[in-house]
């Protein structure tokens, strides 16, 4: 039933983009449970126990080229001309070098015992058994020297970070096989809206396609969450209850599109607050103004529901739900995106009331500094712009905007992945 109430709902002061995330930031609880995983199944986990090599990185001083080991001090006397007495090849330890000579040696192979300096071989000149050394070798050139990218017992991964590829390398650079990661986050999500439809089956009279599902369910798995999908649900009372309860079950979290304006057709504060408790926050942004947050049934499980405009969807889920599902994964240190300061290569001739999170790429222009420019078409339900952006572009509210006019710009790795 739509009342005059409702209308309260809508004038209720409005909270800042960044109130409304301080809000949600402080009732995000990291999960607990940890599990171990070959380090070959780590990406996109989140690090639950430092790593910690028991190793130096390089293990020896070795070779970083190919050519001659020498002893510096020979050179002089020698006027840089040695007999080459050993051939150490990667993975093979050489006996110590005789004074006066040289060792053939190749990236990577320890440096014999005595040698000091290893001296590329395209400077060199190879006389059968001899090698010529150039004059004014520096010495202890070209080797890598122990444990100089990482010492026995330091910490070279911290708790706390999302793994990317080359965390996974770094953690098998020091010999551990499996990492102790936190528990993938479980997360329900259901899209509200009985105008909504599956790719696969034909649209009938004023059906849509339900495309938050597939941004949703990327953006989570993106984001190394396990997602259970509980489909489209009907916009009625008893639909979303039974949609929400069963969410509850066993997930960490719930996530929903649709249906949280208050409208006669909106079930979701209804329905969150007969099974727990919600608030419905209206934050001074375009897109995304309502957004609700609460918890559901005896385990409290925390609630976010998004407008059902595809492109409100994807932002709120960027600006508010991925910040409180990093901190729910256990990231630690600061979840929030951040912006850079860009030049707008546009204007923005009337001063918006709300803060505008518009479409943008960032791309340098013809004299290769970087400038900022929007979608064409400005409006929040095209889901197009999106695709064709590469971040969000932060409209202040009441400026007016010429072209070099500095603004902040979130790119989308700071709110996606
Ligand atoms: P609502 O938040 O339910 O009032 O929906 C706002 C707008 O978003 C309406 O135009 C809906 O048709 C559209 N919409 C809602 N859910 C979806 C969805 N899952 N996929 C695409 N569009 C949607
Ligand atoms: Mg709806």
């Amino acid at each position: 039933m739509t009342t005059h109430n409702d209308c309260s709902e809508i004038s209720r002061s409005q909270l800042s983009v960044e109130e409304a995330l301080e809000l949600l930031l402080a009732q995000s609880r990291p999960i607990a449970d940890s599990e171990r995983v070959p380090t070959r199944s780590g990406l996109g986990r989140v690090l639950a126990e430092s790593v910690v090599s028991t190793i130096d990185v390089p293990g020896w001083d070795n070779s970083a080229m190919d050519g001659y080991a020498v002893r510096s001090a020979d050179l002089a006397a020698s006027g840089g001309r040695l007999p080459v007495s050993q051939r150490i090849p990667a993975g093979v330890v050489g006996p110590p070098l005789e004074s006066g000579t040289a060792a053939r040696i190749f990236t990577g192979a320890p440096v014999p015992a005595g040698a000091d300096t290893v001296v590329i071989q395209e400077s060199c000149t190879i006389d059968g058994d001899w090698v010529q050394v150039p004059p004014d070798i520096e010495a202890g050139a070209n080797i890598r020297r122990t444990g100089e990218d990482i010492a026995a017992g330091s910490q070279v991964i911290p708790a706390g970070i999302r793994l990317r590829a080359q965390h996974l390398g770094l953690a098998a650079s020091v010999g551990a096989a499996e990492l102790t990661v936190c528990r993938r986050l479980r997360v329900a999500v259901f899209s509200s809206g009985d105008e909504l439809v599956m790719p696969g089956t034909p649209l009938g009279p004023g059906q849509i396609y339900n495309s938050n599902r597939f941004t949703l369910i990327g953006l989570l798995e993106e984001l190394g969450c396990e997602v259970r999908d509980l489909g489209i649900v009907r916009d009625t009372l008893d639909a979303t209850m039974e949609a929400l309860a069963e969410a509850a079950e066993r997930s960490d979290l719930i996530l929903a599109s649709g249906g949280v304006s208050v409208g006669e057709e909106d079930h979701v504060k209804p329905a969150v607050e007969r099974l727990g408790s919600l608030d419905l926050w209206q934050i001074a942004m375009r897109p995304g103004k309502p957004l609700a947050f609460g918890h559901l049934g005896a385990a409290r499980t925390p609630f976010i529901g998004s407008p059902g405009n595809p492109v409100s969807l994807f932002v709120t889920f960027c600006l508010f739900a991925r910040p409180f599902i990093r901190r729910m994964q256990g990231i630690v240190g600061s979840v929030r995106p951040a912006a850079v300061t860009a030049e707008v290569g546009f204007t923005w001739p009337r001063p918006a009331k709300r803060r505008e999170f518009q479409r943008a790429r960032l791309e340098p222009d013809k004299d290769s500094r970087p400038r900022l420019s929007l979608y064409p078409n400005p409006s929040s339900a095209v889901l197009s712009s999106v695709a064709w952006a590469n971040g969000l572009a932060v409209i202040p509210e009441g400026r007016v905007l010429k072209a070099g006019d500095p603004i902040e710009f979130i790119p989308f790795s700071e709110l996606t992945g």
